[in-house]
């Protein structure tokens, strides 16, 4: 029998609001233990959750981003469970009303287009941490952090449709390029700004009722997500081939091992006994709002991505990874609008120094001089890796440099005959095997023209000169 997997992913993102979701604590990360905290995020009893207005505006951007429909009215839930690392044993999210419903995000793998739903975008805040450590007399002990705790997250719940870990991967990349986009969140994965639960589950080809699935948890990057559900579905085919039943659970995957293992037993939605939190009023969203920040929506990576391909007539790869950055692809068109010519070495310049530019050490005009000077003939492909380099560190102007260190190259005909007829006429031996036929003796007569001109000549230049002397 051949079967299928089918794939939902379940993205906590955090949102990258200075303060907290219900406190005005800080959310930088790295704080001491315990640094960031009030009686609220303590979770102290009596003290009222005051809701973040930013962190519902970034939502909405999200949202929109995303091609959700904004809920007029949502409804903060209570959660409950206990766990050490949340003290007041309930979280508080949104259930039945989220503020967002109904989207998508397309993605493309191998060539093939294809749209994956998201079924919905809710409001929640994180909870703390528990550090497990050895205490001073030597016994193990579990000590509490709280400055996760009331940490703003957003989650994105996609419907289950994709199939392979490919597509799994391509949505996670494209959502997360879209909330870089809006800087709505800073994407880290190892610490925990961008996290993913996958779940997984197979049916025979051509059934249309969804088998049981698997939720896997502790991916923190995506060849791991990849590794996670390709694993996955691998054991869970083994499984029914060999008589077993898939069961509903959550299974952590063991990055070391390359394995998913069972952690606990799935809990149903109303273990948690969700009811309207009473110490928030429903969230009410008035439509101009929403237009108001619609307004608000950069061009966003995959229409880009097209734009970038068929305005400057560039690849598609290369526009994708230009547009992987929303501060890359602003550089490359401010490079090509200076020079006015060249995109195609122009976006290659751009990949190269990728990191200088996001680092903010180059500008525009530098990679457009290099681009300009290079095209021209001025400088050779190895002066100009050799400038910018300079530029980066001296930090004055690329002309100025060039100029400083006599890097052009000389391109002109006239100047390059008398050194060219110099090499030729002290070689005459090779100049008479290469008429008999020995061309590959060109790339000598060019060395020599090169060391002459102490690296100055154009060698292509000079390869034009020699041919046409010697025939
Ligand atoms: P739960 O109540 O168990 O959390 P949800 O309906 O909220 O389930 O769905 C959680 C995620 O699991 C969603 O991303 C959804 O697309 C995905 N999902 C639901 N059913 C399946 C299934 N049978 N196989 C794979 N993914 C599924
Ligand atoms: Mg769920
Ligand atoms: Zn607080």
């Amino acid at each position: 029998m051949e079967f299928e997997a089918v794939i939902g992913l379940e993205v906590h993102a955090q949102v990258s609001t200075k303060s907290k979701l219900f406190c005005a604590c800080s959310t930088k990360f790295g704080a001491g233990p315990n640094e960031n905290t009030c009686p609220g995020c303590s979770c102290v009893p009596g003290t009222l959750p005051v809701l973040n207005r930013k962190v519902v505006e970034y939502s909405i951007r999200t949202a929109l981003a995303t091609s959700c429909t904004v809920q007029r009215k949502s409804v903060f839930d209570r959660k409950n469970y206990f766990y050490p690392d949340l003290p007041k044993a309930y979280q508080i999210s949104q259930y039945e009303l989220p503020i967002a419903r109904n989207g998508h995000i397309d993605i493309e793998v191998g060539g093939q287009g294809k749209r994956i739903g998201v079924n919905r975008i809710h409001i929640e805040e994180d909870a703390g941490k528990l550090v497990h450590e050895g205490d001073l007399s030597g016994a193990q002990a579990s000590l509490v952090d709280l400055n996760r705790s009331g940490m703003p997250l957003m989650e994105i719940v996609s419907e289950p449709d994709m199939r392979t870990p490919e597509e799994a991967v391509a949505y996670l990349r494209n959502l997360r390029d879209i909330l870089l986009y809006l800087d709505v969140c800073d994407g880290n994965m190892e610490e925990g700004s961008f996290r993913c639960d996958a779940n997984v589950s197979i049916r025979p080809k051509g059934q249309e009722k969804l088998g049981t699935k698997a939720e896997l948890k502790n991916m923190n990057s995506f060849r791991n997500v990849e590794r996670a559900v390709e694993y996955e579905i691998r054991r869970q085919i083994e499984l029914v081939e060999d008589g077993g039943k898939v069961v509903q659970e959550t299974r952590l995957w063991d990055a070391e091992a390359g394995v998913t293992m069972s952690m606990r037993r799935k809990e149903e939605a109303h273990d948690y006994r969700y009811f309207p939190d009473p110490d928030l009023l429903p969230l009410m969203v008035e439509d101009s709002w929403v237009e108001e920040l619609r307004g608000t929506i950069p061009e966003l990576p995959g229409p880009k991505i097209e734009r970038l391909a068929g305005q400057y007539g560039i690849p598609k790869y290369d526009a994708g990874i230009l547009a992987s950055s929303r501060k890359l692809a602003d550089f490359f068109e401010a490079s090509v609008a200076i020079f006015n010519g060249a995109p195609k070495t122009t976006a290659n310049e751009c990949v190269h120094w990728k990191e200088a530019i996001l680092s903010e050490k180059l500008s525009p005009e530098t990679i457009a001089h290099a681009v300009e000077d290079r095209e021209n003939g001025t400088i050779s492909a190895t002066a100009s890796k050799k400038l910018v380099t300079a530029v980066l560190e001296t930090g004055k102007p690329f002309r100025s440099l060039r100029d400083e260190k006599g890097l052009t190259q000389v391109s002109d005909t006239s100047a390059l005959d008398a050194i060219v007829d110099q090499v030729l006429a002290a070689s005459p031996k090779e100049v008479e095997s290469y008429r008999g036929g020995k061309t590959g003796l060109l790339s000598f007569f060019v060395g020599q023209v090169m060391k002459e001109s102490r690296g100055k000549a154009n060698p292509k230049i000079v390869q034009e000169v020699i041919r046409k002397k010697l025939g």
